[in-house]
C-alpha cells in the first residue's frame, strides 16, 4: 500500500491577509513554511480564499488565484531600475539612489512649474505637469498617503483604484 502523501499545507503558518488585486477586497490564507529559525527564510508555498471571510467566502478569481506566483516569481523586480536619458539600458540602482532620484525630479519639476494664481487671478497653488497614478495592487492605505502627499504639492493630475 502507498504511504499517504503529506499535504502541503500540513506544516505551515497561516497568515490572514486580502488579495491586492481589485476593489472587492477578497480575504486570503498564506500559507508560509519555515520553521521561524534566524537563518531560515520562510517560503509561500500556498495561498488559497479565505472560507471566513463574508466577502468571498473562500472562494477567489482566476488573479487571485495566481497570487503565490505574484509573491513566489524569479521574474519579480526587487530592486529600483534606472534607465538614464538616451541611454538604452536599465540599471538596478540602491532604493537611496531612487529616492533622491525621484525627489530631485518632484522638487526641480514643481519649483519650475507651480502656479499661484491662474489667468483671472484666482489662488489655485498647483502645478499641472507632475501626475500620479496608483494601480490595483496599491492599497486603500496607500492611495490615502498618495493623496496627502499629492494634495501638499498641488499635484492636480492623479488617478488610482479607489478614486480617493
Ligand atoms: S480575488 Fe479577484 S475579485 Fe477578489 S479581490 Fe482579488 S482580483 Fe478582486
Amino acid at each position: 500500500m502507498a504511504a499517504a502523501r503529506e499535504l502541503k499545507i500540513s506544516r505551515t503558518t497561516q497568515t490572514s491577509s486580502v488579495c491586492p488585486y481589485c476593489a472587492v477586497g477578497c480575504s486570503v490564507v498564506i500559507h508560509t513554511l519555515g520553521d521561524k529559525a534566524r537563518n531560515v527564510q520562510p517560503t509561500v508555498v500556498h495561498i488559497e480564499g479565505d472560507p471566513d471571510s463574508p466577502i468571498n467566502r473562500g472562494t477567489l478569481c482566476s488573479k487571485g488565484i495566481s497570487l503565490k506566483e505574484f509573491v513566489v516569481n524569479e521574474r519579480r523586480l526587487t530592486k529600483p531600475l534606472y534607465r538614464a536619458p538616451g541611454s538604452a539600458e536599465w540599471k538596478a540602482i540602491s532604493w537611496d539612489e531612487a529616492i533622491d532620484k525621484a525627489a530631485r525630479r518632484i522638487k526641480d519639476t514643481r519649483d519650475r512649474t507651480f502656479q499661484e494664481k491662474d489667468g483671472q487671478g484666482r489662488t489655485v497653488n498647483r502645478t499641472a505637469s507632475i501626475a500620479m497614478i496608483g494601480g490595483c495592487t496599491d492599497t486603500n492605505e496607500i492611495n490615502y498617503l498618495l493623496s496627502k502627499f499629492r494634495f501638499g504639492l498641488g499635484i492636480i493630475s492623479y488617478e488610482n483604484q479607489s478614486r480617493l
